[in-house]
């Protein structure tokens, strides 16, 4: 018979050791699908699943929906011991659709910051970290069902040809370059008019969120397949005034990556290698606050040396996931270094950024340059 007494000896006894198996389960459950290229389901499963079993260190937010009405995800990692405002290291993947090893290394890091926390707590001691692991989910899916070599958005353009390339489309210098930005059905096309796109106007909200904020340290863009480091400026080739710090982090990750794995991966100011071009997100990072911006292009050579670019044979994923997070994690064990809580930031940089407006852009900005002017005296205004 049951007696009160009964019931607690029961709820202890067998309830709780259940609640916590369930919980380590619940737990452990949370293994990274390495063995074949993730779906945008398959990500979207992930994090869900990632933020429900690590809700203390974890928080899952959706920041926009995609042309075609796909969640766009940002994943906010902190250490859990409850301090606000802590610096930011801001990471984001897939831009360009069919880069697909890109988002499978923002996932194999999120999985190391929090499932493998142990072992990466000094990187969130005093920073946090916030990943977008899909930024075109709307051209990744087209990339893998349709048509692989797809690198942009899935907004039609009218004649027949869609899509707009992301990292063409931020407002830096934006269309100057060379033709084919301003047609609509090249790969390199710059959109009908800077942030045309949902998803690239997701990214610069967050960086602005961040810079308002004085958290925003350091931009960091998973490309593949180049085997570079790149930084800023794409869009003219004057030197940054900190490209010293440019270089120094740049050369250290390449330096990581080549000791660990024998790999080379050169550090280069990008327009020296590139030429000139705008709308890239790692300038209009740098230029609207963030002190630091890369592109880290990763190698897409297999374990078999040979050069497969964007698209990796799936038994390798694991290997190129791994050697990627030897170069993230040098990025954040650098910039932590060189920018301790004691060196101060520079406040709200993107007066900055409406400052040199006048200077550095073209007339074809003007209707862009007028809306960032908007956000920068509303937020102003408001808060004095
Ligand atoms: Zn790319």
């Amino acid at each position: 018979m049951w007696t009160p007494l009964c019931a607690i000896v029961f709820l202890v006894v067998i309830v709780s050791p259940l609640a916590e198996t369930s919980s380590i389960r619940r737990r452990k459950s949370i293994r990274l699908q390495l063995s074949d290229y993730l779906s945008y389901d398959g990500v979207m499963s992930y994090l869900d699943r990632l933020a429900i079993a690590h809700s203390d260190r974890v928080t899952l937010k959706e920041v926009g929906r995609s042309y075609e009405n796909r969640a766009l995800k940002l994943v906010m990692i902190t250490n859990g011991d409850g301090r606000q405002g802590k610096r930011v290291i801001f990471l984001d993947a897939a831009l360009h659709a069919r880069e697909w090893m890109t988002p499978a290394a923002a996932l194999y890091a999120i999985n190391k910051l929090v499932v493998e926390f142990e072992e990466n707590a000094h990187l969130l001691a005093d920073f946090d970290w916030h990943i977008m692991p899909l930024v075109n989910p709307d051209g990744y899916e087209y990339s893998r069902s349709k048509d692989r070599y797809w690198r942009n958005t899935r907004t039609p353009n009218g004649g027949g040809c869609f899509g707009t390339n992301l990292n063409r489309n931020f407002e830096v210098g934006w269309a100057e370059g060379f033709p084919e930005l301003k047609d609509p059905c090249d790969e390199n096309y710059a959109g009908n008019e800077p942030f045309s796109e949902v998803e690239s106007r997701t990214v610069r909200d967050i960086m602005h969120s961040l810079v308002e904020s004085e958290r925003a340290v350091m931009y960091l863009s998973l490309h593949t397949a180049n085997r570079s480091v790149f930084y800023p400026w794409v869009y003219e080739s004057t030197p940054v005034p900190n490209q010293g710090e440019h270089d120094e982090i740049a050369k250290y990750v390449a330096d990581q990556i080549f000791q660990s794995t024998g790999t080379v991966i050169k550090p280069r100011q990008a327009a020296q290698y590139s030429g000139t071009f705008g709308g890239t997100s790692m300038d209009y990072a740098y230029k609207v606050g963030f002190p630091l911006s890369f592109v880290f292009e990763m190698s897409g050579t297999g374990g078999d040396h040979v050069e497969y670019k964007f698209f990796p044979p799936t038994w390798d994923i694991r290997r190129l996931a791994d050697e990627s997070w030897t170069g993230i994690r040098a990025f954040g064990e650098k910039v932590i270094e060189i920018y301790p809580p004691s060196r101060q930031l520079k406040p709200s940089q993107i007066q900055r950024l409406t400052g040199s407006a006048s200077r550095n852009w073209g007339l074809s900005s003007m209707v862009g340059t007028t809306t960032l002017l908007l956000v920068y005296f509303t937020n102003n205004f408001v808060s004095h």
